[in-house]
Formats: C-alpha cells, sequence, structure tokens
C-alpha cells in the first residue's frame, strides 16, 4: 500500500499558484495526490489563465518540480470565483496567497462556507501569526486551521514546520503531519506561534549578523565566504553566494517583518541595521542571480569574468582567491575561533551572537535543541545545526569567551554545567533539556536508520568499504562505505561473503546506505591505475569479479531488495538490476553511464536491462524493441530524474516500491524483502533470443545519423558499435538461443576492447580529473 493510501487524505487543493503555492501542488502530485491548484482571475476570457501558466511554469521548471509526467496529470487548474465550492471535494486546503492578512482573512471567509467541516485548512505563511490569521473566524474553522511552512523549492527542501494553534485539533494537526512525512517526505518540526518560527527566525539572525561583521571587519565577501561557510558546515555559498541565491531583495522583508512583530529587546531588533550599499543594490536591480548581478556576478561584457562587489566602494572587479585558512581551522571550530585578525573575530562575530541567539529561543519558539537543528539543518542546508555548533566549540568554552565578554550565557549552556548538549546513553542519543537532564531523541514510528542501529551494533562482516549489519528481524543490510560509495574489489569480496553468512542464519538481505549517493559506480580510479600499468589481468579479474558477485547475489537463496536514494550509476544502477526487488527513495537518480567515460555496462548490466525492457508496459514485445530501447538508454548514458522516472524507462520495475521519506526508506526496504521471504524461489536464468548482426546494422545506421547531424562524436561511434555489439548478441541469429552467461562473456570482451582504446583511457582519465565527460 502506498503511502498515500494509508492516509486519509486523498485530495488537496492548493490556493495560490505562486512560486510556493505551484510546488507544493506538484509535490502532493509526486505524491501519487491529486491536486486542484486555484489562482485569481486576471483575465474574464481566459479565467483559469493564472493557475494554467503555473502548471506550464512547473512543467518546464529547472531543477524539475514534477518526478514524472504521471504526477504532471495529477493537478487540475481552476479560479477562486468559479471553483472555491469544490474544496469540499478535498481534505486539505493549503492557502499560499501572496502576505497580507486581509487577503487571507477575505479568503477564510469565504472558505468558511464551502469547505466541509474537518478539511483541514492551513497556511503557508511565513511571518503572520496564527492568532492573527483565525480571528474572526469560527471556533470550527480555528479547530481545523494550523500553519504548514513549506520551504522553497517545496520538491527538494526536506523540512515542513507546523504550527498548531490553541484552539487546533490535535488529531487533525497528526493527520495533516503524517501525511506531509510520509506522503509528501517532508521531515516536521513542530514550531510554535512565534515570528519567522524557528529556521527563517535563526538564519535571518544568522545572514544580518555575518552581513553586518563583514563590513564592520573590512573583510572582502570572498574571505567572508570562505570563513562563514564550509569551516561552518555551512553551504560553500557561504552568506553572500547564499543572499544572491535566495535574492537580495529578500532580506529588507525579512527584516521589516520580523522588527515589526518581535519585541523590542529582541536580540535581531539591535542587528537589524540597513546597509547603504545593500539598498542602492536592490533600488539599482542588482538583486541576487534573477537579477543583474549580486555581492558576485558574471560579466559577460568581459569575457564571463567572474566579479565580486567591494563592500566599501560598492563597484565590482574581478574575484579575488581568499588565503587559504590553516588545515585545522577548516575542521576544529575552536581552531577557526583562534585564528589571530579577522579571520577569528569574524568568525566569532557570527557564532557567538547566533549561537546565542538560537538557545534564547527556548522555550518560547521551540520545545527544544533538536527541533532549532533540525530546523536549521533541513531549512538553511547545514551541516550540523546550531546546538551541535555548540556541542564542538563546548558549552563550558563558549560560556567561557561570553562571560569574559560580559555577555550573558544562555540557559541552556548555563544548565549544561560543561555537559554535551547532546549524548549517547546505552546506544540511544539522547539531548539535555532546560531541565537540566537528558532527554531520548525519539525518532517516528517507521523510521529506521543505520546510522542508529551502529550506536550499539556491531558489524557482522565489515572491510574497507563496505560493512554487513544486522538490521533485525532476521533482515541484513549491506552496506558501501567507499568514497561515493564506488564500487570495488572489496565491496565484491564482501558481497561473496555476505551470501553464505546470510543464507546460513537470516531470512533476507537489504543493500542500503545513507550516504549522499547510492553508488556513483564502479571505482575508475582503481581500473585506470591496472590499465596504466597494462595489468589486463587485473582488469579482466575485476570485470568477471563484479559479474560473479552480481549473479550470486540475483540467485542468492533469499531474496535480496536494492534501497537507493541518490545517485545510483553504472555499477550502482547493476547492483539494482539484479536485485529481487526494489524499493527506492523518490528522489533516486539511476542510469547505466559507461559509455559516458568510453564503456559499456561490464557487470551483467547490458543482459538484464534487456531482459527488464522485454517485460515493460507499452513496448511491444519481440527481441528488437526490448534491445533498441536498451541501446538507445545506454548509448546515451540516460539518467532517470527520480524513482517514478526511473519506473517509466524501465530502470525500475512498475512493481518496485517507492518511498517520499528518506528517513523510512530502510524500514520500507525491510518490510519488503519480509514480505519475499515467504515461499522464495530464486529467479530462474532467462534465455535470450537477440537480433543479431542484422539489428546490429540498424543500430550502427541510426548513430551514423547521430554522427552526420554532429550529436555524436566519432568515437561515440566507436563506443556505440561496441554495444550494439553485446545488445544483438554477438554473432548470434534470432534464431539462435544466447544465454545469460553468453552475454557475460561478450560484455566482458567489448569491455576490454574498450579499455585498451586510448579513447577511452582519455576519457576516463578526464572524467577522474574533471568530473566532466569528455566528448573525444
Ligand atoms: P507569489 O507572489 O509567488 O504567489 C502568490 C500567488 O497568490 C500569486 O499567484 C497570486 O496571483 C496569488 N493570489 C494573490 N491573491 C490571491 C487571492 N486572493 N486568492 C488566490 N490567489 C491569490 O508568493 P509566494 O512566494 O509563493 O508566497 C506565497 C505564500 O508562501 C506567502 O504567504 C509567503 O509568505 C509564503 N512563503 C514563501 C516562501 C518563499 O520562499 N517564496 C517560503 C515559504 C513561505
Amino acid at each position: 500500500m502506498s503511502a498515500a493510501a494509508a492516509n486519509p487524505i486523498r485530495k488537496v487543493c492548493v490556493i495560490g499558484a505562486g512560486v510556493m503555492g505551484a510546488g507544493i501542488a506538484a509535490q502532493v502530485a509526486n505524491a501519487g495526490v491529486p491536486v486542484l491548484l486555484l489562482d485569481i482571475v486576471r483575465d474574464p476570457a481566459d479565467r483559469n489563465a493564472v493557475a494554467a501558466a503555473a502548471l506550464a511554469r512547473l512543467k518546464k521548471a529547472e531543477p524539475a518540480a514534477f518526478m514524472s509526467p504521471r504526477a504532471a496529470k495529477l493537478v487540475e487548474v481552476g479560479n477562486i470565483d468559479d471553483d472555491l465550492a469544490r474544496v469540499a471535494e478535498c481534505d486539505w486546503v493549503i492557502e499560499a496567497i501572496i502576505e497580507r492578512l486581509d487577503l487571507k482573512h477575505a479568503l477564510y471567509e469565504k472558505l468558511e462556507a464551502v469547505r466541509r467541516p474537518g478539511t483541514a485548512v492551513s497556511s503557508n505563511t511565513s511571518t503572520i501569526p496564527l492568532g492573527k490569521l483565525v480571528e474572526g473566524r469560527s471556533e470550527a474553522f480555528a479547530r481545523d486551521f494550523l500553519i504548514t511552512h513549506f520551504f522553497n523549492p517545496p520538491r527538494y527542501m526536506r523540512l515542513i514546520e507546523v504550527v498548531a494553534g490553541p484552539a487546533s485539533d490535535p488529531a487533525l494537526v497528526a493527520r495533516v503531519s503524517a501525511f506531509a512525512d510520509q506522503a509528501l517526505g517532508k521531515t516536521v518540526v513542530a514550531a510554535k506561534d512565534t515570528p519567522g518560527f524557528l529556521a527563517n527566525r535563526v538564519g535571518t539572525f544568522w545572514l544580518q549578523s555575518a552581513l553586518n561583521a563583514a563590513i564592520e571587519l573590512g573583510l572582502t565577501v570572498e574571505e567572508a565566504d570562505a570563513i562563514a561557510g564550509k569551516p561552518m558546515g555551512v553551504p560553500k555559498t557561504g552568506v553572500f553566494g547564499l543572499v544572491d541565491l535566495v535574492g537580495i531583495d529578500l532580506m529588507p522583508h525579512l527584516k521589516a517583518s520580523l522588527t515589526s512583530t518581535l519585541p523590542a529587546d529582541d536580540a535581531y531588533q539591535a542587528i537589524a541595521i540597513d546597509h547603504p550599499l545593500i539598498d542602492r543594490m536592490i533600488a539599482t536591480g542588482f538583486t541576487g542571480r534573477k537579477g543583474k548581478g549580486g555581492f558576485y556576478r558574471v560579466n559577460r561584457e568581459a569575457g564571463k569574468r567572474k566579479e565580486a562587489i567591494d563592500l566599501a566602494t560598492g563597484e565590482y572587479r574581478a574575484q579575488i582567491k581568499p588565503e587559504a585558512l590553516p588545515g585545522a581551522a577548516q575542521k576544529d571550530l575552536n581552531a577557526l575561533l583562534a585564528l589571530p585578525g579577522k579571520a577569528g573575530a569574524y568568525a566569532w562575530a557570527i557564532l557567538g551572537p547566533t549561537l546565542s541567539y538560537a538557545a534564547s529561543l527556548l522555550p518560547q519558539a521551540a520545545d527544544d535543541i533538536v527541533a532549532i537543528d533540525v530546523a536549521m539543518k533541513l531549512g538553511y542546508n547545514w551541516k550540523y545545526g546550531p546546538f551541535e555548533l555548540i556541542d564542538r566549540i563546548g558549552t563550558a568554552a563558549l560560556a567561557a569567551r561570553l562571560s569574559a565578554e560580559g555577555k550573558p550565557v544562555p540557559a541552556i549552556v548555563e544548565v549544561a554545567q560543561g555537559r554535551t548538549l547532546y549524548r549517547i546513553e546505552g546506544g540511544q542519543r539522547q539531548f539535555l533539556g532546560l531541565d537540566g537532564t537528558y532527554h531520548d531523541v525519539v525518532r517516528p514510528d517507521g523510521v529506521l536508520l543505520l546510522e542508529d542501529i551502529k550506536l550499539t551494533a556491531k558489524p557482522l562482516l565489515k572491510n574497507g568499504s563496505a560493512a554487513l549489519w544486522d538490521i533485525g528481524d532476521g533482515v541484513v543490510c549491506l552496506e558501501f562505505t567507499s568514497k561515493m560509495n564506488a564500487i570495488d574489489g572489496e565491496i565484491l569480496k564482501l558481497i561473496g561473503k555476505a551470501i553464505p553468512l546470510v543464507a546460513g542464519g537470516y531470512k533476507a538481505l537489504v543493500v542500503y546506505n545513507e550516504g549522499s549517493a547510492f553508488s556513483a559506480g564502479a571505482n575508475l580510479g582503481l581500473a585506470m591505475f591496472a590499465v596504466n600499468i597494462a595489468a589486463w589481468g587485473e582488469v579482466e579479474k575485476l570485470i568477471a569479479g563484479g559479474q560473479m558477485a552480481y549473479k550470486a547475489l540475483k540467485y542468492a537463496p533469499f531474496p535480496v531488495v536494492g534501497a537507493p536514494a541518490g545517485l545510483a550509476l553504472g555499477g550502482g544502477c547493476e547492483v539494482l538490476l539484479h536485485c529481487d526487488a526494489v524499493q527506492a527513495h523518490a528522489e533516486s537518480y539511476i542510469g547505466l553511464v559507461e559509455c559516458g567515460v568510453g564503456l559499456v555496462p561490464g557487470w551483467g548490466g547490458c543482459g538484464e536491462m534487456i531482459d527488464r525492457l522485454s517485460k515493460l508496459r507499452g513496448l511491444p514485445r519481440g527481441p528488437v524493441p526490448a534491445v533498441a530501447k536498451a541501446f538507445e538508454l545506454i548509448s546515451t548514458a540516460t539518467v532517470a530524474k527520480s524513482a517514478a522516472d526511473a519506473q517509466d524507462l524501465g530502470f525500475l520495475r512498475a512493481t518496485d516500491g517507492v518511498t517520499m521519506n528518506r528517513d523510512r526508506l530502510l524500514a520500507d526496504a525491510k518490510a519488503r524483502a519480509l514480505a519475499l521471504v515467504e515461499g522464495y524461489v530464486p529467479p530462474a536464468p532467462p534465455t535470450f533470443r537477440l537480433p543479431g548482426a542484422g539489428g546490429k546494422a540498424a543500430m550502427t545506421l541510426a548513430v551514423e545519423g547521430f554522427q552526420a547531424q554532429g550529436k555524436a562524436t566519432a568515437y561515440d561511434a566507436v563506443v556505440a558499435d561496441a554495444l550494439a555489439t553485446v545488445l544483438t548478441g554477438g554473432e548470434a541469429d534470432l534464431v539462435d538461443t544466447v544465454t545469460e552467461g553468453d552475454l557475460l562473456t561478450l560484455e566482458r570482451q567489448a569491455f576490454l576492447r574498450l579499455a585498451r582504446n586510448p579513447g577511452t583511457q582519455a576519457r576516463v582519465e578526464h572524467m577522474l580529473t574533471t568530473g566532466k565527460p569528455l566528448r573525444n
């Protein structure tokens, strides 16, 4: 059963089809739930034009808003004058119109008359208190009302802040929160009804202190970002780069709303100063990336010169790479804070006030430190939340420095008495409360993380690139641990050892990890090393070893479930192709990209892909269509843009599962594996009827056509020829039966032939040094 079906929210109405409303509607559709998207009537002759234009924009959005064309079909557009009564069809109405209380009030009054009692109504407001929003509404409306604050872009930002009012029905809040979590894939943070909620409250304070201090201390924007970015666990855009990205013109809005709603003695009031330079930039259209430029710009008139603004003069100049910080200061916050001169002073000017401010929000804006940490990590992409940063400095060190400067020590730091704010106790992660005692960090039901399992468990097996974990109920998890989870000999070795171990005492295996990529593919560096010393035997061993390991997974006497999230490319994709079933995170990007580096899939991907495509819905049966499709996907190194897209393309089966919430992936994969246990029989090896030399000629012709149009390079044709040879069955004839083993042999031969070619070697070298494909 899909998460959506398990949830009583079956249809959603989004009102306001702007940046946020449209993006939210797309994510609801991505969850497989129908959405009605309404906006105002601007043109009486074309009454749905505003929402229709928003839908058209969504379909072209970059990064993509929809996970598949199927999702786009679930959005129906309309207008509030003609269609508002249709909210009676919906279980949740999300208001995302412009940030004006009078307009929101007028809309709620109309909604009150047409909505079904019990239909949740929420506002996406960033700044208006819930108390104000429900003013003048009935008790029944207030009971069904809450704030659900999404972040932009709604598909990709994992945070949602949920604010319930004193009158909100807890069961309804729980229902909306569960839908946001399971169906929309968001992490729900409960926030209180205070200005800016959590992430923007801390985020705005942080940005403002960083801007003020850079100007005061006379730093360049490059110097500032080098200190305020990576060393603090903040995305490397730093502060100025981030403001450019979100829009410099957003700053005065956030500032105005917070200064007008926060009490006069709030610490933000004192730092919310105007900078003439920033006012001037906004007035003249230098609003960041969407404007004429921001603190940084690419000057097209000067040959795409990368420039930055001089904070003192307001003039652009060529970017200056700042002096590198000492190694220790890049990793250790105390080393960063101890740096002499401006660098250390700048780090403290940001961290001292920002961490104190975050701590001052307890308990008025948040119940505990976990809520604020999660909000900053998921809402601003910080690697560590403010309280995790405090632990990295040490509560005693922070208290000492604040006291020495005559600044107040926040209550939670005082209460800590030198203890850490987080600790692991008996394998359980705990946080310190204002009451001075530790409390468990509780995961929602259905969330299972390897990170938590590792707190108490020892791996069943482990080497330099992989580990095997008992995840309970007879299920074992194979984790890759190499850089980018690239597949190497160590991983293959561990697979070899894992199979008898699982067969001997467990029920099923899940292939899963918590890296940013499931697997970026085979470790090309290692392969290249063998190629460079012409150790062809080693290369062949790696290919044959991979084929054996993957087939062993496929024919193991127990079910194997792949559970990818993020990139699953090349050898990483081939692992999935050998699993009995896949439970994929919705944001999985799967593809066979070997041709990009002048190779062909060598670990069984060719045969598995043909087998899968021969069963793909919508593709005609017979040997030619599946082979032609596999050729198209592999020769163009196509990567699916989501799990849903991977199902449409055939990298995943229609029956494979999709999990929207990353934190629920392992539990879902484990459940899928257990469901396969009873009566499990390994698959029968397929045999293929392949189109042979005749089929290959058609493919070669197509590639020649692309070459003539300039869409394929000379070496593309060489690689495509090798691929076509494998996929069509080599010298086989249509009447011949090709076995899985024959195809593996063809793969190995093609791979080795290409690996010896300087054209392939140049592609691999280029990829390893630049991270980009070489078009030779
Ligand atoms: P936007 O200006 O992009 O879109 C607002 C939309 O509302 C427009 O399409 C407009 O035509 C429509 N609209 C205006 N009045 C209306 C009415 N009476 N009935 C129906 N539709 C009406 O704004 P946005 O950035 O999408 O913001 C929408 C809401 O989300 C605001 O409350 C904002 O504070 C909040 N928010 C914005 C962001 C962000 O990053 N932009 C993030 C979180 C929350």
